[in-house]
């Protein structure tokens, strides 16, 4: 069993999510006592967050290669990022250290393949779902089609995102919105949509007319994998 490296903190909400699939899942293979070796580093979200906001990517990127090496040390044979905005860096970030980095819009874009999915909605902060970094990767080596909400729907879901599932506040009125978002993207012809940010699928676990693709399980259990393999 290999090691996962785990940087979180971002939010810390929906790491608690990523340490408890990740065992979970690891139960399930396993069986009996066992569970996950894991080497988690978990950042304070405050102060990314205020470089985000600054436009400061560089800056955000001296926090998360810092915390890379600490989880590299501290003996993780493989890194994951948990959260998909903060892969704008990613790049950086795997070329700071010796493990390799899974990638969550690689762990994504193969479980889309495999469900033999072309159309795909994205929600997730205006970060992700502007930028190119996540959309363009999705496109680029997997070939999917990845359409975002109008303008004004990217608002909202950018807000309740940063106003209330990173600051662990969880709505009937928000999970209404979100089902609202997801049902015009698949009016707008997507088979399903991918839940790109880690915490929402703390609100919204499915709905009733379209497949979620939920980042966080995706890609926990991507390292129950590899931690597994050979
Ligand atoms: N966890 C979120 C994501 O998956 C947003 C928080 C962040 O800015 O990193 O994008």
């Amino acid at each position: 069993m290999k090691t996962i490296g785990l940087i979180g903190g971002m939010s810390w909400e929906s790491t608690s999510d990523y340490y408890r699939i990740i065992n979970t899942e690891m139960k399930k293979r396993v069986g009996g006592f066992n569970s996950a070796k894991i080497a988690l580093y978990s950042v304070n979200f405050g102060e990314i967050e205020k470089l985000q906001c600054s436009g400061d990517w560089e800056g955000t990127s001296t926090f998360l290669i810092d915390a890379a090496q600490k989880v590299e040390k501290a003996g993780a044979d493989f890194l994951l990022i948990c959260t998909n905005t903060m892969h704008i860096i990613a790049e950086e970030v795997e070329e700071s250290v010796n493990i390799p980095l899974i990638h969550i819009a690689d762990a994504t874009g193969e479980a889309l393949i495999t469900d033999g999915i072309k159309n795909v909605g994205l929600l997730g902060t205006s970060y992700t779902m502007e930028k190119d970094f996540y959309k363009g990767r999705l496109t680029e080596k997997y070939g999917l089609n990845v359409i975002v909400p109008d303008e004004k729907d990217r608002k909202i879901v950018n807000d309740l995102i940063y106003k209330e599932l990173c600051l662990g506040i969880v709505k009937d009125s928000s999970r209404d919105e979100f089902d609202r978002v997801v049902s015009k993207l698949s009016s707008k012809g997507c088979e399903a949509v991918i839940l790109g940010c880690t915490e929402i699928g703390i609100l919204l676990k499915e709905n009733s007319t379209i497949p979620l693709y939920d980042t966080t399980k995706i890609h926990a259990t991507k390292a129950v994998d590899f931690s597994l393999s050979d």
